[in-house]
């Protein structure tokens, strides 16, 4: 599949990331060209690298686990942070965006998937984080909704099930938490294998690699 095909398969209301990470600038580029503006990277310095060589009109989301020593050097520029998984690394997000005089946008990453591997909240941790008075004193970052990665398996029920989950824990939230702010509405949710089934189950926000640019 190329691109245009790709890009052409999302519904209007679906946000396309391109997860370009392990690919040279060219290659981004040329994607760049046929008008793709939303990329996603997953290692702090490859962003950078590719920030600083790229053109500045691009939008550079942060899909991987972020350590909070690397936050600093991805502050001046990120649009979206995919993987908030603790107050802590909310907390110095909330401190490096105000340092640069911005807001930073933030996702909260869940835990849907059965393997034991993959970073994220439970809905319990994430309510915590929210109901927390140093959450409710930051004024420099906005949740946005949240992301989460399902199982790597062919089980489609399963996958679809884990979907769910993340679906009904973005509408936990935002009844409890969120009801009148606007900001709230992403459901980052589907890759290269599983995206067309995610959006059937309510994504808004694909993050999609290797049907791009192929194996990495
Ligand atoms: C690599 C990656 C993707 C894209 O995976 P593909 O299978 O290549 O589409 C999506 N989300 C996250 C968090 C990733 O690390």
């Amino acid at each position: 599949m190329n691109y245009k095909d790709i890009s052409a398969s999302i519904p209007t209301g679906v946000t396309l990331v391109a997860v370009s990470k392990t690919k040279p600038a060219g290659e981004i580029l040329k994607i760049y060209e046929q008008g793709q503006r939303v990329f996603g990277e997953n290692k702090v310095q490859e962003m950078v690298d590719k920030y600083e060589q790229l053109p500045k009109n691009i939008e550079w989301h942060l899909i991987g686990h972020l350590q909070t020593n690397k936050v600093k050097y991805i502050a001046p520029f990120v649009t979206l942070i995919h993987a908030i998984d603790s107050l802590k690394l909310l907390a110095e997000v909330n401190k490096q965006a105000k340092k640069n005089q911005r807001t930073i946008n933030c996702l909260l990453q869940f835990h849907i998937a059965q393997e034991e591997t993959k970073f994220g909240l439970s809905i319990e941790e994430a309510q915590a984080l929210l109901a927390s008075e140093t959450y409710q004193e930051m004024e420099h970052i906005q949740i946005c909704g949240v992301m989460g990665m399902a199982s790597f398996t062919t089980d489609q029920e399963q996958v679809a099930s884990e979907f769910e989950l993340l679906n009904s824990y973005f509408k936990q939230l935002k009844n409890n938490y969120f009801a009148n702010d606007s900001h709230f509405q992403i459901k980052s949710m589907g890759m290269s294998g599983d995206y067309q089934l995610a959006i059937e189950h309510g994504s808004n926000m694909v993050r999609i690699g290797s049907l791009i640019f192929g194996a990495r």
